[in-house]
Order: C-alpha cells, then structure tokens, then sequence
C-alpha cells in the first residue's frame, strides 16, 4: 500500500486511518487528530488556518491530542515532512 498527500494530517503531517479529506479531498471526515488535535474540516481547511493551528500547536509544545497515541522515540522532525507540500 503506498501512501498519498490526502492520507496525512495537513497539519502535522500524522498518517491518518482515513484520508482527513476523502478519496476527492472535498470531503472532511471531521475527524480529530490524534496527533495535533485539529478537526478536519475546520483548523485545516486553508493553507493559511492549516499553518495557523500549526504555529499555535507548536508553541504549545507540539503536544498529542491523544497522548497515548504517541508512538515511542516519536520525532516531529521526521512527521513534518510528511504535510502536504500546499498545506506548508
Ligand atoms: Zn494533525
């Protein structure tokens, strides 16, 4: 299975179960991320409120939504390069 730009979080860039978007990426789950907490469809729906919630995540200490979810040695160096090129 290969992965694509629409089954990462647009804001931390997290491997989502389903892609936050939909297949089309005209559809937001509403889900929330486990990761930087965002609900799919709202704090992700531009680039700009996408690099909003990012900068708010990150001086808050990048801290897991769901801290168990958290995998060990987690590095979000590594996890940012997977955002979506659009969504920087
Ligand atoms: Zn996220």
């Amino acid at each position: 299975m290969s992965y694509s730009d629409k089954d990462y979080c647009r804001v931390c860039g997290l491997l989502q179960p389903e892609p936050p978007w939909g297949e089309e990426g005209r559809l937001p789950s509403f889900n929330i991320c486990d990761c930087c907490g965002v609900e799919f469809g709202y704090g992700d729906a531009t680039t700009a409120s996408s690099v909003i919630f990012r900068e708010k995540w990150i001086a808050g200490g990048a801290r897991w939504h769901i801290p168990s979810k958290k995998p060990a040695g987690w590095d979000w160096n590594e996890q940012l390069r997977n955002i979506p090129a659009e969504y920087r």
